[in-house]
């Protein structure tokens, strides 16, 4: 049975928007057909005909599925490091309690129109709620270690997480540059001359992460303290964070840099001097839950590099909804266009999780899902905009 869908436009993302235009997907959720508005009056075709967008599934790049049971449960603009020290000390849970969560975070960013999920894991309780998924989840095992002499240990425990995941699409990755040793960034490095391992790693999401590799200062020297790890064994870089952790992976290596508040242009031109394969991820809501401070987004357009779109985990954001993020990035960068944020939303994040051969854009024999994008003007969202999955 193949039903035919038609909006005030089609924006398949891959190719320019198709005023009232259809498209027709079988019961399995296959386009089979992209129609312009006369192509599909001449057919006489059965049409559901609705007002506003319709675009492909969102892709969520960096989400913590694990730590959806900590929605609500803490205030906001309390800064990164307090942050952390809040998760650290309220993750533990009963395993009931956060595989619940988790199963009520994967309904709600199904019904918000994801298909698909760069999810950072640091056990393996997430399993069954992405093996029983709808939803497509490419898992970021995420490693954290500062103290050089544990290094091996964290790998190999890492390894261990990732056979757990059995069959599911893994990787192991860095948690970010302020809390693993080059120790930790060389067993990375090495594993991923081997695997396809593509990398994610939380970027400059603190301003205190670029003082503790420039000069040795800042608040994260107050934390380790506290945490009982010594940082004799650092040493100050004299450049920013991601400046000092990039060459430390594979040249050809595909990296998704996230959050990147703190990145500057300097930063920028660094990776395209270096000739980096990099991906950038902006969590707009997290970040302002966070830290009340967002990226300087207009840096990154047009410098060459993808940039996608995430939510973050709950514990950050009262929602895992990327029209909420897209809403909020147009919202502080009003010269944005949605014909350039619905592509992060879509395209780049399938691209970087390589799998766009089947989601990402709207395209004969692709299943990527289709989302209606309400109370739109003309081709750009409102503060009222809403999403709603038709496929
Ligand atoms: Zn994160």
């Amino acid at each position: 049975m193949v039903n035919y869908y038609s909006a005030d436009y089609i924006f398949p993302v891959t190719s320019a928007p198709i005023k009232n235009g259809v498209v027709a997907v079988d019961g399995d959720g296959l386009v089979t057909e992209i129609y312009t508005a006369i192509a599909a009056d001449k057919l006489g075709l059965d049409i559901k005909r609705m007002q506003g967008i319709i675009v492909p599934g969102f892709v969520n790049s960096h989400c913590h599925l694990e730590l959806s049971h900590l929605r609500g449960r803490f205030k906001r603009e309390q800064g990164l490091l307090n942050f952390i020290q809040q998760v650290i000390a309220n993750r533990n849970a009963a395993a009931d309690n956060i595989v619940q969560a988790m199963q009520q975070a994967d309904e709600e960013m199904y019904k918000n129109g994801i298909v698909a999920v760069g999810d950072i894991s640091n056990q393996s309780i997430s399993k069954s709620v992405k093996k029983a998924s709808r939803l497509f989840y490419h898992t970021y095992i995420e490693t954290l270690c500062f103290k050089p002499d544990d290094a091996k240990e964290v790998f190999r425990n890492a390894i261990e997480i990732k056979e757990k995941f059995g069959e599911l699409s893994t990787s192991i990755v860095p948690h970010a540059p302020y809390s693993v040793c080059k120790e930790l960034f060389r067993f990375i490095a090495h594993f991923c001359k081997t695997d396809q391992n593509p990398i994610s790693i939380h970027n400059q999401e603190t301003e205190e992460e670029n003082k503790l590799y420039r000069y040795k200062t800042g608040e994260f020297i107050g934390l380790y303290k506290k945490l009982g790890i010594s940082l004799d064994f650092f040493r100050p870089q004299a450049r920013n964070s991601l400046q000092s952790i990039t060459p430390l992976l594979p040249p050809e290596q595909r990296i998704l840099l996230v959050h990147n508040i703190y990145t500057n242009l300097k930063d920028i031109y660094f990776l395209k001097r270096l000739d980096k394969d990099i991906t950038w991820c902006f969590c707009p809501n997290a970040n302002l839950y966070i830290g009340g401070r967002l990226p300087k987004v207009e840096l990154f357009i047009r410098e060459g590099f993808d940039i996608t779109v995430g939510t973050d985990s709950l514990a950050s954001n009262d929602a895992l909804c990327i029209l909420s993020e897209l809403k909020t990035l147009h919202q502080h960068f009003p010269s944005l266009k949605f014909a350039d944020t619905i592509v992060w939303a879509t395209l780049n994040g399938a691209r970087f999780l390589k799998i766009d051969d089947t989601i990402g854009s709207i395209e004969k024999g692709k299943k990527p899902g289709l989302n209606l994008i309400t109370r739109t003007d003309g081709m750009e969202l409102t503060a009222e905009s809403e999403v709603q999955k038709l496929v």
